[in-house]
């Protein structure tokens, strides 16, 4: 059959969502906190009286922006907001990528910088991290002479290692690569060191943030960057129109509302992570690494039969079969405490089983 897609896109493969039975969810670092009753009822308002559904949403989410502006002590003109943080990063890549343009992207990080550069036309090169994950700040300067890339991006802490990067290297990097550094801050709530006022400061940084780990809002969909008022100017050329539905737009405003919930649910989150790491721990035959996000990396003798195990007992987490670095990884996203408590038993029993 004749093919209309373009050639470089040949290979490219479907970002396809297994659905795979589960009782427990610990794939996908969502929130394990569904939105409270009382945020419930007044989105309840709104679908019955409040907003406009036939009227196109406010384009540019200028209440929304208003609030995240208030809250980072910016202006508004500095924000943009997207249909999760995945469409600020295509925007971010239509932006300042031509075709065969390079992009620097960390490995093992979150693979949708490869792909979008991909569907732009670029070339993603790959800067593998140290082998205990952390960035190799020399390593990537070393790229940059080589190949001369558009963005460099960053992830902190990282997905799926969990690791942080150091403020010092990021500094470094601004101040002597004068192409565009996209720092991802997905997860940077469970580990609160945000650089979202410092980086703004700079002509070449961006500073990417998600309503979809922290705020509960991953069904939802908002995500938001942070830039000087320039680079900002410019990717606004390139930003599709109504991008955020008014309910999701007004949704975020109402977590903004309820900070003090979602900070408390954060500082469970935090909590409930340690507690993981430490029982993760005391098992034998799995090595977890350090984590300041919402989810736990954690090594296998062998990933792939833990992974079946898990899931013969209702629990799915993430493995990483594809991924070299990492092919004997599970990432296991943090769940409430029962669900962590049932995970850790499971767990017992399987490395018993596996160790035998
Ligand atoms: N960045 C990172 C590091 C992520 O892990 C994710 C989601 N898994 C995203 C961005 C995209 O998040 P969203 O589009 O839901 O905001």
């Amino acid at each position: 059959m004749t093919t209309y897609l373009r050639k470089d896109l040949k290979n490219l493969t479907p970002y396809k969502i297994e659905h795979i039975p589960y009782t427990i969810k610990l794939d996908a670092n969502e929130s394990p906190f569904d939105l409270p009753q009382s945020v419930r009822n007044v989105l309840a308002e709104e679908i019955l009286g409040g907003l406009s559904f036939n009227r196109y949403p406010d384009s540019d989410s200028n209440i929304l922006r208003e609030k995240l502006a208030h809250n980072h002590a910016l202006h508004t003109s500095q924000l943009m907001v997207g249909t999760g943080s995945d469409e600020l990063l295509q925007t971010i890549i239509n932006a300042f990528v031509s075709k065969n343009d390079t992009v620097l992207c960390p490995h093992p990080s979150f693979g949708m910088y490869a792909v979008f550069t991909r569907i732009a036309g670029g070339i993603p090169v790959d800067v593998q991290l140290n082998e205990d994950f952390t960035y190799d700040i020399e390593k990537i300067f070393r790229c940059i002479r080589e190949h001369k890339p558009k963005i460099v991006f960053l992830c902190s802490p990282n997905n799926p290692t969990g690791n942080v990067i150091d403020k010092k290297d990021v500094l470094d990097l601004l101040n002597n690569y004068n192409g565009i550094v996209a720092l991802d801050e997905a997860y940077v709530e469970f580990s609160g060191t945000s650089l979202i006022r410092e980086l703004v400061k700079y002509p070449n940084a961006i500073v990417l943030r998600t309503f979809s780990k922290a705020f509960g809002l991953a069904g939802l969909r908002v995500g938001y960057l942070a830039a000087c008022n320039e680079l900002a100017e410019d990717l606004y050329k390139v930003k599709t129109p109504y991008n955020i539905s008014s309910f999701s737009q007004r949704a975020a405003c109402v977590m903004l509302d309820h900070i003090e919930m979602v900070n408390k649910r954060v500082a469970e989150i935090i909590c409930l992570r340690e507690k993981l790491f430490q029982s993760f721990e005391g098992i034998n035959g799995l090595k977890p690494y350090p984590s300041g996000a919402n989810f736990i990396l954690a090594k296998f003798e062998d990933a792939e039969s833990v992974y079946g195990r898990l899931l013969k007992n209702g629990i799915l987490v993430r493995n990483f079969q594809n991924n070299n670095l990492i092919c004997d990884c599970l990432r296991i996203t943090v769940g409430e405490k029962n669900e962590n408590d049932y995970l850790i038993d499971s767990l017992q029993q399987i490395m018993t089983e596996v160790l035998r």
